[in-house]
């Protein structure tokens, strides 16, 4: 079922408070360069050196970020995000650190407000930049560097600070805590539907997000219909079951930890083998391979988007599902983070080829495939809208060249931002969610 636009504009103006509501930052001014600097000594290790000395100065990363592609602005340029970061690695820890504070200077307050601007509203952490590289050189891990080290110092933007904030201090998102949980669940039951909360043990943790309580009901319907149908002993917990972590996002660790040990600690206690991220891009790395190295060690349970676990039922032979679109031509974007860095490509194909679809693919796709624009928190940055608007026009050219008559993808954030778009150009493609589609296609 199509999204109410008219719910989609309300959580719109929400998003649009959110600056406003952001409590000020404890770092002052004086302090900031000092505190920049701490995390940049903290964080530069070998492996961080190694690819800073690695650029060979080509400029490939610029033609691969979407944002430099839209714009031809050389500030956008992916490796100039990091120069902060080069700098104090020339100056302090290069090996001709005594030859760079000679002739280079320190880096100084005004820096950090301008390249707040580039990390935060021009970055979406989406890694094609690093991808394209021909020297290998990771710029989207450093740019998370660089979102820590200004974390440090206070310059989270307003809109991202502000929900931040509030999963720190109140451990929901967007106002969504257990008793909005709750509310949806009773919602599924009172449907008709078996939503076992809470259970002591489950081989398998349900996560959700905030978006699917109050934008996306279909699709936790959808999520709740597949776990019953495949017979998973399945549960979803009230007090860990937001994927979301916007103390990744802002670079604020203290709040990324604390909650991804939330869940963590959930799915050990149940004994849980696996733990299924919704559809929400941003979760995956947060729990995938951020939630062990912030827990410490190895998670003794394996970590799946909803669109790999389907996938795999359907390549395993475990699911059928209805055709729902012969003669439908569709176009499907990998989500950055489940797609170029989790490696998971086949299994939403899978998936849409067992939903009977005609599937084209959009002229740069898979590890190629351009981001959606209002990922790593960009669609609450309220100065990042430019930038998003610019990325929208790119996808949709790209998926008018290929004729698709939707555009499907299994993510949020890639939701939203394509939904924003939709409704700013009256764009006349639907945006549709994989898992959603696989609801409505499960057999009777
Ligand atoms: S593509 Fe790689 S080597 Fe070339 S400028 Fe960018 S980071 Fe440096
Ligand atoms: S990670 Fe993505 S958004 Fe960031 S600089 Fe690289 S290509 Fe651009």
């Amino acid at each position: 079922m199509a999204v109410d636009m008219n719910v989609f504009r309300g959580f719109l103006q929400q998003v649009r408070q959110l600056p406003a509501m952001a409590q000020p930052t404890e770092c002052p001014d004086t302090e900031r360069v000092a505190a920049v600097k701490a995390v940049f000594k903290e964080r530069i290790d070998a492996g961080v050196a190694s690819h800073l000395e690695a650029c060979v100065h080509c400029g490939i990363c610029a033609e691969a970020c979407h944002f430099f592609v839209q714009t031809g602005d050389p500030q956008f340029t992916p490796i100039h995000k990091l120069e902060p970061l080069r700098r104090f690695y020339r100056r302090e820890k290069g090996p001709f650190a005594w030859l760079y504070r000679l002739i280079e200077r320190d880096i100084e307050e005004t820096d950090l407000e301008q390249w707040q601007r580039l990390v935060y509203d021009s970055c979406t952490e989406c890694g094609r930049c690093s991808f394209a590289c021909p020297q290998g050189v990771d710029i989207a891990h450093m740019v998370v560097i660089m979102r820590r080290a200004l974390a440090n110092a206070g310059l989270i933007p307003a809109g991202l600070r502000a929900v931040e904030q509030e999963q720190g201090s109140q451990g929901t998102v967007f106002g969504v805590g257990p008793k909005q949980l709750m509310a949806a669940v009773e919602a599924l039951r009172v449907r008709g539907y078996e939503v076992p909360v809470d259970k002591d043990k489950a081989d398998v943790l349900v996560l959700t997000a905030t978006t699917d309580i109050l934008l996306f009901h279909d699709a936790m319907e959808s999520t709740v219909r597949i776990m019953n149908h495949l017979g998973v002993d399945w549960t979803i917990h009230t007090c860990a079951f937001e994927g979301a972590n916007f103390g990744m996002l802002s670079g604020y660790e203290k709040v990324q930890k604390a909650a991804s040990e939330r869940i963590i600690r959930e799915a050990i206690r149940c004994g849980a083998k696996v733990v299924i991220i919704p559809e929400c891009g941003h979760a995956y790395p947060a729990m995938r391979w951020e939630g062990a190295n912030e827990h410490g060690e190895p998670l003794p349970f394996e970590v799946m988007a909803i669109s790999e676990f389907i996938g795999r039922q359907v390549m395993d032979g475990k699911l059928s599902l209805k055709p729902i679109g012969k003669g439908r031509r569709v176009t499907y974007h990998d989500p950055c983070k489940v797609g170029r860095h989790g490696g998971v490509f086949d299994e939403p194909r899978a998936v849409l080829d067992a939903l009977g679809v005609e599937r084209v693919e959009l002229p740069d796709n898979r590890e190629m495939n351009y981001c959606c624009g209002g990922g790593a928190g960009l669609f609450v940055i309220d100065t990042a809208e430019r930038y998003r608007a610019l990325a929208f026009d790119l996808k949709r050219k790209q998926v008018e060249a290929t004729g698709a008559q939707s555009l499907i993808t299994a993510c949020d954030s890639c939701r939203l931002s394509f939904l924003a778009g939709t409704d700013r150009t009256q764009w006349d493609r639907p945006i549709e969610s994989l898992v959603e589609l696989v609801g409505q296609a499960l057999p009777d």
